[in-house]
C-alpha cells in the first residue's frame, strides 16, 4: 500500500463523496479527494438546500393571504428576487466553506481539479498526477436534454437558481419531483407557470391518490398544468419563447425549463478505459459493495443511478469507508426509504404505494382521511389535506405511508421510523395522539375505505 500516495483518491465532492473522504479518514486512511465546480456537490450548491430556500420564500405568499383570516391587516408585500439570490448565495458560500473545513479538519487533501483516470491507480488532475490504492467515483449526476429542435433556448435547474432577471411566465417540462417542485416555486412567487408532462399524470412511480391529490391543488393554486402533452419545437420571440405541442398548439413563456431527468457524470473520466464498465446511460455498474468492475475502483451516489438522494449517497459512503477502511463489511439499506416533495402542499412518503401493495399481497387495508386542516377553517384557504395508510392485512403491518399536505415532509420522517420498525396498525391504534394536529389523523383512522 505504501506504493501509493493516498490509499484512497476520492473523484467528486459532494455528498456522498465528502462522506467517504472524511469517514475513511477517521479510520485512518491517506485520503484525498478533487473538485472539479464547488465543494458540497449538487444538494449544497444547486439542489436540495437552494431549492428548500426558494421553497420557503413560494410559501409566504401563501402566509400573508392566510394571516387575514386571523386578524391581520391586508398588505401588499412585494417579491425582490435579487435580495433571495444573494442570501442563498451567502448561505450557500458558508456552507462551502464549512465543507471545506470539515476535510481539513479531517486530513482529507483537497485538490479543487477535475479528475481524469490514466489507469485503475493513476488520476490525472488537470496536469498534477496522484496514486492511490483504490479509487472512489462520485461524480454525481446531470441534467439530460431531449433532442428538440430550439432546446439550445432553454434552461435546466442549474440556471433556476442564478437567473439574473425574474420572468412573468415559464413553461417547466417534466412531471418528477424536481418539475413539480420547481413550479410550485415560480408559480408562488408569482410567476405565470405552465406545467407540461407527456404522460398521463405528475409524479410517476408515487401512489396514484397523491398524484391526483397533488395535481388537484397545484391546479387551484394557479399552476396549470398539462398532461399527456410533449413539445415539438421551440422559437425565439420578441417577448420570450415559443414552445409549439406535438398537437399543434402553441405555449408562449418568457422561459423554458425543463426538468426530464438527470443522466450520470461518466463521460471523459478515463473509466472505459480503465476498464470501469457503464451501463447504457453511463451509470457505474457497481455491486453490493460498490466495487465497480475494476477491483479497487468503487463508486456511489447519483453516478450509479440507483436512488437518486442526498441521505441515500450518504448511508453509500458511511457503509463503503466502514467495509473498505473499518473492517467492518456494512450494506445499505434501500427498503422503506422516506422522501418529500416540496410543493404548497408537500408531498410525503414512505413504503409501498397502493398499487405497489396490492400487486404484493392479496389482502391490503387502505386507510384514507381527507379533510380541510384547522388552519384554513379561518384562512380562508380551500386547500385540503390527505392521509393514506397502507395495511397488510395479513400481518397487520402498516406497508405504505403517505400524504399530500403542510408539513408532510416532517410528518412523514417520523412515520417512516415506524415503518422501518414494523409497526402494525393496532400499534398505530394504540398511539396516542397530539390533539390538535393534522398528525393525528394517522393514530385515528379506525375505518378502512371500501
Ligand atoms: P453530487 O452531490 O452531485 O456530487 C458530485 C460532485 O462531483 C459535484 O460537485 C461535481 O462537480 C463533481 N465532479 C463531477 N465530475 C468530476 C470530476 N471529473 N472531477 C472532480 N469532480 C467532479 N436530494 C434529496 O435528498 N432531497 C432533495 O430535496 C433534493 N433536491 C434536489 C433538487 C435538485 C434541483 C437536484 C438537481 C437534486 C436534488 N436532490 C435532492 C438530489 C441530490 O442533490 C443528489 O442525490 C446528491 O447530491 C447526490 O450526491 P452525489 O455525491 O452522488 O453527487
Amino acid at each position: 500500500m505504501a506504493e501509493y500516495e493516498f490509499d484512497l483518491f476520492v473523484i467528486g465532492a459532494g455528498s456522498g463523496g465528502v462522506r467517504a473522504a472524511r469517514m475513511a479518514s477517521s479510520y485512518g486512511a491517506r485520503v484525498g479527494i478533487c473538485e472539479s465546480y464547488r465543494v458540497g456537490g449538487t444538494c449544497v450548491v444547486r439542489g436540495c438546500i437552494p431549492k428548500k430556500f426558494f421553497v420557503y420564500a413560494s410559501h409566504f405568499a401563501d402566509d400573508f393571504e392566510s394571516a387575514v383570516g386571523f386578524g391581520w391587516s391586508q398588505t401588499s408585500p412585494e417579491f425582490d428576487w435579487k435580495t433571495l439570490l444573494a442570501n442563498k448565495d451567502a448561505e450557500i458560500s458558508r456552507l462551502n466553506g464549512l465543507y471545506k473545513q470539515t476535510l481539513s479538519d479531517n486530513n482529507v487533501d483537497l485538490i479543487e481539479k477535475r479528475g481524469v483516470l490514466i489507469d485503475a491507480h493513476t488520476i490525472d488532475l488537470e496536469g498534477r498526477t496522484v496514486t492511490a490504492d483504490k479509487i472512489l467515483i462520485t461524480t454525481g449526476s446531470w441534467p439530460v436534454l431531449p433532442e428538440v429542435p430550439g432546446i439550445e433556448h432553454v434552461i435546466t435547474s442549474n440556471e433556476a437558481f442564478e437567473l439574473s432577471e425574474w420572468p412573468g411566465s415559464i413553461l417547466i417540462v417534466g412531471g418528477g419531483y424536481i418539475a413539480v417542485e420547481f413550479a410550485g416555486i415560480f408559480s408562488g412567487l408569482g410567476v405565470k407557470t405552465t406545467q407540461l408532462y407527456r404522460r398521463d399524470q405528475i409524479l410517476r412511480g408515487f401512489d396514484q391518490d397523491i398524484r391526483d391529490t397533488l395535481a388537484t391543488e397545484m391546479r387551484k393554486k394557479g399552476v396549470d398544468i398539462r398532461v399527456n402533452s410533449d413539445i415539438a419545437r421551440i422559437e425565439k420571440t420578441a417577448s420570450g419563447l415559443a414552445a409549439t405541442l406535438k398537437d399543434g398548439s402553441v405555449i408562449e413563456a418568457e422561459l423554458i425549463m425543463y426538468a426530464t431527468g438527470r443522466n450520470p457524470i461518466t463521460a471523459n473520466m478515463g473509466l472505459v478505459e480503465a476498464g470501469v464498465e457503464l451501463r447504457e446511460n453511463g451509470a457505474i455498474k457497481v455491486d453490493d459493495e460498490y466495487r465497480t468492475s475494476v477491483p479497487n475502483i468503487f463508486s456511489l451516489g447519483d453516478c450509479t443511478d440507483r436512488v437518486q438522494l442526498t441521505p441515500v449517497a450518504i448511508a453509500e459512503a458511511m457503509a463503503f469507508s466502514a467495509t473498505q477502511f473499518n473492517q467492518t463489511p456494512t450494506r445499505t439499506d434501500y427498503e422503506d426509504i422516506a422522501t418529500a416533495v416540496f410543493r404548497q402542499p408537500p408531498v410525503g412518503t414512505c413504503g409501498l404505494t397502493e398499487e405497489q401493495a396490492r400487486d404484493n399481497s392479496s389482502e391490503v387495508e387502505i386507510y384514507r382521511s381527507e379533510f380541510r386542516p384547522l388552519i384554513h377553517t379561518l384562512s380562508g384557504s380551500d386547500e385540503r389535506m390527505m392521509m393514506k395508510l397502507i395495511v397488510d392485512k395479513d400481518s397487520d403491518r402498516v406497508v405504505g405511508a403517505h400524504m399530500v399536505g403542510m408539513d408532510a415532509g416532517e410528518i412523514i420522517q417520523g412515520l417512516g421510523i415506524a415503518l422501518k420498525c414494523g409497526a402494525t396498525k393496532a400499534q398505530f391504534d394504540a398511539t396516542m395522539a397530539i390533539h390538535p394536529t393534522a398528525a393525528e389523523e394517522y393514530v385515528t383512522m379506525r375505518e378502512p375505505v371500501s
